[in-house]
């Protein structure tokens, strides 16, 4: 298992003075989905084509708590970049990542915090083009100071969801409250991009991952044949 994302948390870990407790992550976890392994999904990785890229900024501790989605879209999306979010330096791989010509990057944030002329709502790479979608992975005070302290990010547009997207989302996942993980927004940035297939496996992937979590947090049985499963299976 390599991705952006694994190699990121390794990483992290091999930086770490002392070890990091996550909550509840006594005992031994699988190192391909970070699930106890009689939970272990790995079967269950879906494998899509996507137009789209993503490109994780993430916040210190975020590739090392076993609940991070932002793990998810690296197993979903083949061009998955992750990085560690830093204030004053950019990286010099980010660096070739955003001046690459091949990509129109979108920052997701909500458009209420910048300037009119810097939002849109749809995804129009423009010709030879494919959209790189830029994921600011942490809690929300987090990725707000994220977001005003990367002066690098400032040249690009801000893909602000619109609240009717939003709203069918909600219906669609029958979900009450307004918070979004990382992998639910980058559903939604497929979903504009036209990368609907990608946008519906990574969804079924995040509800399987969902139960194998809870089920191992609860000690409950796993039925992969509920309705959760079957749905994954056709991405498979
Ligand atoms: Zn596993």
């Amino acid at each position: 298992m390599s991705h952006a994302v694994a190699r990121l948390r390794a990483e992290r870990l091999a930086r770490s003075v002392k070890p990091f407790v996550a909550r509840g992550s006594r005992a031994p976890r699988c190192p391909g989905c970070r699930v106890i392994p009689e939970y272990c999904l790995c079967a269950w990785r879906p494998r899509v084509a996507a137009q789209s890229a993503m490109c994780l900024l993430m916040h210190d501790t975020e590739p090392l708590k076993p609940t991070n989605t932002g793990w998810l879209i690296a197993d979903v999306i083949g061009d998955t970049t992750a990085f560690a979010w830093e204030r004053k330096t950019l990286d010099a791989q980010l660096q070739a990542l955003l001046d690459d010509p091949k990509w129109q990057p979108y920052i997701v944030f909500p458009g209420e915090f910048v300037a009119p002329e810097r939002v849109v709502s749809e995804v129009a790479p423009g010709p030879g083009k494919r959209p790189l979608f830029i994921l600011l992975d942490a809690t929300w005070p987090e990725a707000r100071k994220m977001f005003r302290k990367s002066p690098y990010l400032e040249r690009f547009p801000v893909l602000n969801l619109q609240p009717e997207q939003i709203s069918r989302y909600k219906l669609r996942r029958s979900k009450r409250d307004d918070h979004f993980c990382t992998a639910e927004v980058a559903a939604m940035c497929l979903e504009l991009a036209a990368d609907q297939h990608a946008a519906q496996a990574l969804d079924a992937y995040l509800d399987v991952f969902s139960n194998h979590y809870l089920s191992a947090k609860h000690k409950l049985l796993l039925d992969e044949e509920d309705a959760v499963h079957r749905r994954l299976q056709t991405f498979l």
